[in-house]
């Protein structure tokens, strides 16, 4: 989906990827510093710099399979990433925050309690 013309808040919207029966859904990606602080993110987020994206599943099975890929794609190509933390809310919603910095990445994997 092409992000120019999107507004701000349009950008906070999940964004559906795939048409299949189980397609990819990013809810957060870019985010002004206002928008940063509204959602709970951390200081010097990712999100920032447009260099993060979170990434819905449907549950931990989920969550553990696509951080898995993740961290294959990243073994395979050689090409590292920032951060890939696995997230979860007290309402026991599951998300994959994952980042890639144009250098200096710090391959920087952790489970968050959100
Ligand atoms: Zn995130």
């Amino acid at each position: 989906m092409p992000m120019a013309g999107r507004t701000e808040k349009a950008m906070e919207q999940p964004v559906l990827y795939g048409d299949g029966d189980d397609p990819i859904i990013i809810n957060s990606g870019y985010r002004s510093s206002e928008v940063n602080k509204a959602v709970g993110g951390v200081k010097g987020s990712n999100h920032l710099t447009g260099c993060a994206a979170d990434i819905r599943v449907a549950g931990i099975e989920q969550l553990v399979r696509y951080a898995t890929i993740l961290l294959d794609i990243s073994d395979e190509s050689q090409e590292d990433f920032d951060e890939l933390l696995l997230e979860h809310s007290p309402k026991g919603t599951y998300w994959l925050h994952f980042a890639v910095r144009p250098s200096g990445n710090r391959r920087r994997i952790n489970m968050i309690k959100g």
